[in-house]
This record gives C-alpha cells, sequence and structure tokens, in this order.
C-alpha cells in the first residue's frame, strides 16, 4: 500500500550563502574576481600564513546591513566574529572566520506571496558574515585533486530562515524573492551556477496537527532552483517512506544526486561543539552607530514596488507590463535604457519597447539561456525599431521580422545598419493605388470565394486579408487593405 503522505505536513528551513560583490576579499586586499585564473588572487592573510592579520573590509559591512534593513532584521550595535575551526585541504588556515553568537542582522522576515495570493511572512533567523573556503577540484584529472584557493576569504552573507516554509513551493518563492532582493540591493549577482548563491535545505516532516518539529535532515550545496525543488521533495519522499516502513529519521547531512532525483546521506551531522567556535582574537569588534544605519538607510536603491509604480507613471504602462518587467532589475534597467533612447518619447512608444522586451528580447533569451545582462542588442537599435512601428513606418508583424534580422548584428553599429536595411524592406506600403492593384488581382483569382463571400460567407474577409499582405511581403498597411478590400467586394 502506498504510504499515506497527505497525513504529514514538510517543515523547511533555508540557509542561503551569497558572496558579496565587493571588489576585495572580507579580510585582505585581494580581488574577488571569478574569472581569474587559478591562485591568482592570494596573499599571505587569506592563505592563512602564521603571523599575519586579518583587517576586516567595511564594503562587506555596508552591504549585509543593507540586506539585513530590507528584510526587516535588527541590526546589532556590536558583533563579533568567531573561529569556526576544521581541516580541509582547500581551508588552508584550518579555521573558517564566521560571526556565532553575535550574527550583526537577526530577528527579521520576508514576506512571500503564494499562488493563491495570499502573503506569508518567512521569518530571518539571523544573517551574519563569514569568508568562503578555496576550490577542490576532483574531475580536471583521474588520479589527483587540484586545489584554488582563489576562493579563500572571499566575503559571505548566511542567511537563516526560520522553520516557516512548507513545501518545495514555498521554498522557491522564498529563494526567488531573497535573489531578487541581494539584485536590486547590488550586494550580489545571484548567479547559482557559478556558485556565489547556493542553498542548504533543512527539512522535517512530522504528522499533519503536530506542533512539535521532526528530525531535521540538511541537503547541502543546491546550486539550481531546479534542485532545491527537486532536492525538496525527495526528501520529503524518502523521510516519509523510512516512517511509514517503521524507520525513524536521523540528523544527517546529505547530497542530492540531481541525475536520478534522490538524496543520500554523508556523513553525521556535526553540532556546534565539534568546530570548537571561540572569538576571533585578531579582529576588533564591529560597531554600527545610529548615523552608519541612517546612511545606509538613505542610500538604498528603490526596490521593484517602487520601481513598477515608477514605471506605471513615467513610462504609463499597465500594471501587468510594469510588474512583469521590475521583477529583474536588470531587465528594467535594460527598458528604462531602450525607453530613454526613443525619439517620440510617448505612451504609445513606450508600450511597443514594452512590448518587445516581453515578447521577442524573453523569447531568445529563453532558446538561448541568457541572462538579459549576456544579451548585446543595445537599447538604441531597440528605440529604432519601437519609433519605426510607432510611426507606422513598420508594421507590428514586420517588426518581429526586422527584430530577428538585427540579431546577427555583432554591435550597435552593425545592428543599426543591418535595422536600416531591413528597415527600408519591410516599410508600409500606404500607397492607395499600388495596394489597390494588389487587392484587384487577388479577388480576380479566387473567384470561387468571392461569390460564397457575396453570398454571405463574411469570415473569407480574413482569407482575403491573408492573400493580400502575403502578394505585399507583409508590407502593405494593414489598414488600407481592410478599407479597399471591403469597398470592392461590396461593389463588384
Ligand atoms: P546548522 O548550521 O547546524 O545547520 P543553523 O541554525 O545555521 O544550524 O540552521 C538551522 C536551519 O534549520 C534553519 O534554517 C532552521 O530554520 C532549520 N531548522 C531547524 N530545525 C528544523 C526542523 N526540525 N525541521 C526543518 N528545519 C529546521
Ligand atoms: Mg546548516
Ligand atoms: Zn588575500
Amino acid at each position: 500500500m502506498d504510504p499515506e503522505y497527505s497525513k504529514y505536513e514538510p517543515v523547511i528551513g533555508l540557509e542561503i550563502h551569497a558572496q558579496m560583490k565587493t571588489i576585495s576579499k572580507a579580510f585582505c586586499r585581494c580581488s574577488t574576481d571569478f574569472h581569474s585564473s587559478p591562485n591568482s588572487n592570494v596573499c599571505p592573510v587569506c592563505l592563512g600564513f602564521p603571523g599575519t592579520l586579518p583587517v576586516l573590509n567595511e564594503e562587506l559591512v555596508e552591504f549585509i546591513i543593507r540586506m539585513g534593513i530590507a528584510l526587516n532584521c535588527k541590526v546589532r550595535d556590536l558583533s563579533i566574529f568567531a573561529r569556526k575551526n576544521y581541516f580541509y585541504p582547500d581551508l588552508s588556515k584550518g579555521y573558517q572566520i564566521t560571526q556565532f553568537e553575535t550574527p550583526i542582522c537577526y530577528d527579521g522576515h520576508l514576506d512571500i506571496t503564494l499562488k493563491n495570493k495570499e502573503i506569508k511572512k518567512i521569518g530571518i533567523t539571523r544573517i551574519h558574515m563569514e569568508e568562503d573556503a578555496g576550490k577542490s577540484i576532483h574531475d580536471f584529472h583521474d588520479d589527483e585533486s587540484l586545489i584554488d584557493f582563489n576562493r579563500c576569504g572571499v566575503p559571505l552573507i548566511e542567511i537563516v530562515s526560520e522553520p516557516d516554509i512548507r513545501s518545495s513551493e514555498e521554498a522557491f518563492l522564498y529563494l526567488s524573492k531573497i535573489r531578487q532582493t541581494l539584485i536590486y540591493l547590488d550586494i550580489n549577482d545571484g548567479n547559482m551556477e557559478e556558485g556565489s548563491l547556493r542553498c542548504d535545505a533543512n527539512i522535517s516532516v512530522r504528522v499533519k496537527g503536530s506542533s512539535e518539529l521532526g528530525t531535521r535532515t540538511e541537503v547541502k550545496n543546491l546550486n539550481s532552483f531546479k534542485n532545491v525543488s527537486d532536492a525538496i521533495e525527495a526528501e520529503i519522499k524518502r523521510q516519509i517512506d523510512l516512517i511509514e516502513s517503521g524507520g525513524k529519521v536521523s540528523y544527517h547531512t546529505m547530497t542530492f544526486n540531481a541525475k536520478d532525483k534522490t538524496t543520500s546521506a554523508t556523513r553525521t551531522k556535526e553540532e556546534a561543539h565539534d568546530y570548537r567556535y571561540f572569538p576571533e582574537p585578531d579582529l576588533v569588534k564591529v560597531r554600527v552607530d545610529d548615523n552608519w544605519k541612517k546612511k545606509i538607510l538613505s542610500e538604498l536603491p528603490e526596490f521593484p514596488d517602487k520601481k513598477r509604480e515608477r514605471f506605471m507613471s513615467e513610462f504609463s504602462l499597465p500594471y501587468s507590463d510594469a510588474d512583469e518587467i521590475t521583477q529583474d532589475k536588470y531587465f528594467a534597467d535594460y527598458f528604462e535604457n531602450a525607453a530613454g533612447k526613443l525619439i517620440r518619447r510617448e505612451s504609445r512608444s513606450y508600450r511597443i519597447v514594452s512590448n518587445i522586451l516581453r515578447a521577442e528580447v524573453r523569447r531568445v533569451l529563453n532558446e538561448k539561456k541568457l541572462g538579459i545582462n549576456e544579451f548585446n542588442l543595445s537599447g538604441k537599435v531597440i528605440a529604432l525599431l519601437a519609433d519605426s512601428v510607432a510611426s507606422g513606418t513598420v508594421s507590428v508583424t514586420a517588426s518581429k521580422e526586422i527584430f530577428n534580422e538585427i540579431l546577427d548584428g555583432k554591435d550597435e553599429s552593425e545592428q543599426i545598419s543591418i535595422f536600416r536595411k531591413s528597415e527600408e524592406k519591410y516599410s508600409q506600403i500606404s500607397d492607395t493605388s499600388e495596394i489597390e492593384s494588389i487587392v484587384l488581382r487577388i479577388l480576380e483569382e479566387n473567384p470561387d470565394e468571392v461569390s460564397r463571400y457575396k453570398i454571405g460567407e463574411k469570415k473569407l474577409a480574413g482569407f482575403f486579408v491573408g492573400k493580400i499582405m502575403q502578394a505585399s511581403k507583409g508590407k502593405a498597411n494593414p489598414k488600407v487593405v481592410n478599407e479597399l478590400l471591403l469597398k470592392n467586394l461590396e461593389t463588384e
């Protein structure tokens, strides 16, 4: 018999690690650039040579406070760092500098909007600062591993949620909103593939109605939205199956295998005392006074809701357009850049830019699996295209063809020159006599349809319009076509 899954309620808490976009590392001057060659961004401090001293990066503190404010957290006036001791080949220091008892931000919450539009509050337990470890590379050689220390000392913040999440969908919504917030604050690039945003999911199940928490497991290092959802689903099922067959969940660290969508235990989970945490003696306390908090607050960027409202008033976009565009800050920036380059700054043109972005640009990004930041079509050429549609030079149908052609341009100047040629090729014929001659020819070539139309089959009008547009290669002005077609059909 199948286990009764509906008898159980999943309980989930997420730990999210976000790499901060600071220029230099957390405690030294080395660069944080992800694309540098291996072991080139290192120094005695981040490699942990004896006798070196760490110095805290002020930008890191600013960044985490931004996030704390955005997640409605309390910001501690005085916090300290701690050493978390463990041995691992990619951690040459033998310990990681982190915050333990006094995370700088704590006790906040984030609202997510569920599918049924209900708002749900997810508690934020804490956000603290820490440094990343290096990276072991096992798949380069068959029989040996490589180590890249560039990531050693790269600043991270860890955002720990309360166990308030109840399904993989809620986890997805929560993670999306955290990612959106980080990007809007300009402190993290949101790139899960490159690992600058990573997630551990803590999962337990309990019989519905029970108020006690079940024993959790922790699925580590989930590096895509899909893996987060799939891993949670798999782990919920594994735990319920285990309990239903008489077993007991034990406190384990798990890995997720994306190929067969299963979770498996890697080690029994270590407890805080295994790490022998103690206050980091080489760093002074971090003091955040009210003036600093006020300054950071006053410099916070525009958030999605605000931006959506501004787009509605500044560009007269309908709510749904503005909402869609502002979900992604980079997409919103792209829109604003293109809209700013229009010749006709009027609502009709803004709406056309919005349509091109939401339909054509989005389609290409999906097809090519690109982020808007990697998309090289210039905003200027989008504006030219929108102006051309707004002025009636090209039809909406033709604009889609032109869009596909300008994609081939390598840079802005090439894209503009392709645009000029395509615009000429597709510019609409509004000349009545030229269109009328096509209309007459099509009616002549299709006598049967003409007589059927005349005895009442009016929907054939669409058939004629199609033929005429085809004959004009999409260039005939549809409005003129309709007028002339009706005139000739009625009088013939
Ligand atoms: P650790 O570092 O040991 O994993 P943390 O306090 O950093 O501990 O993180 C604990 C995470 O696990 C939090 O997100 C918390 O909400 C979640 N959690 C705690 N207990 C449970 C439970 N019984 N079921 C699911 N999640 C839980
Ligand atoms: Mg944990
Ligand atoms: Zn360094």
